[in-house]
């Protein structure tokens, strides 16, 4: 596995797509790690990658003990079980894209208050309409964050999330986020300020349609 050669390709690719995108416009890399090793991990660090994903919260809570003493920054990605509540806020993460109902926010809320705390996160849009996608439907993306942002003040907000169409015909995967981005420019009055899109298969895709997060995974990691 060469993780260097990866990561500068993968910068180099990014690099193209926000400059055509605009001059101005920064994208962040989430590494996702969730099929690799805390060895793979440090070799990322090592080559200047700080920010890392997980799916599951005890994969979270087992690779970020291993590699405590690494400054990195731990971003949970996966759908969260209400029994994984407490095990995910006592992690900390940096961020949390995955919140995707009023239901689990109401959950979330009632611990963080208990605990004292509070927990950056990107409410997830099921921006593909896909029965097997967690996420709040687009109609009622802009409403589910205000409520939210009202109701439920431990939760930061930072804005939106959605994984692109599942399927080969990129007009698709391109409308789902489009679908996203209008939800994303309709919240920035309100702080939005991260749009996480784009993964490994449609990541210049999801850039040229404005996202400033990516989450990579087997494009990084691959052999
Ligand atoms: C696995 C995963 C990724 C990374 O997927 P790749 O295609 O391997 O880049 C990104 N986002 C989420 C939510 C994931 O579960």
């Amino acid at each position: 596995m060469n993780l260097a050669q990866n990561l500068d390709q993968a910068i180099k690719r990014i690099e193209q797509a926000r400059i055509a995108y605009s001059r101005h416009h920064i994208v962040k890399i989430v590494a996702v790690s969730k099929y690799s090793s805390s060895d793979a991990i440090q070799t990322l660090y090592e080559c200047g990658q700080r920010a890392f994903g997980e799916n599951r919260v005890q994969d979270l809570a087992q690779k970020s003990e291993l590699l405590g003493d690494l400054p990195l920054e731990w971003h949970f990605i996966g759908t969260l079980q209400s029994n994984k509540i407490n095990a995910l806020l006592s992690l900390k993460p940096a961020l949390m894209h995955s919140l995707h109902s009023l239901e689990l926010a109401k959950e979330l809320h009632k611990r963080l208050e208990s605990r004292n705390q509070t927990l950056p996160a990107l409410l997830q849009i099921n921006s593909a309409k896909e029965e097997s996608k967690s996420g709040v439907e687009p109609q009622k993306a802009v409403e589910t964050y205000h409520k939210i942002l009202e109701e439920f003040p431990q939760i930061k907000l930072q804005g939106v999330m959605t994984i692109g169409a599942h399927v080969e015909d990129r007009a698709i995967i391109q409308k789902s986020f489009e679908t996203t981005q209008v939800i994303f420019e309709q919240l920035k009055p309100h702080g939005a300020e991260i749009l996480s899109m784009g993964m490994s298969g449609d990541f210049e895709l999801a850039i040229a349609c404005g996202s400033n997060l990516v989450r990579l995974g087997s494009t990084l990691f691959k052999a």
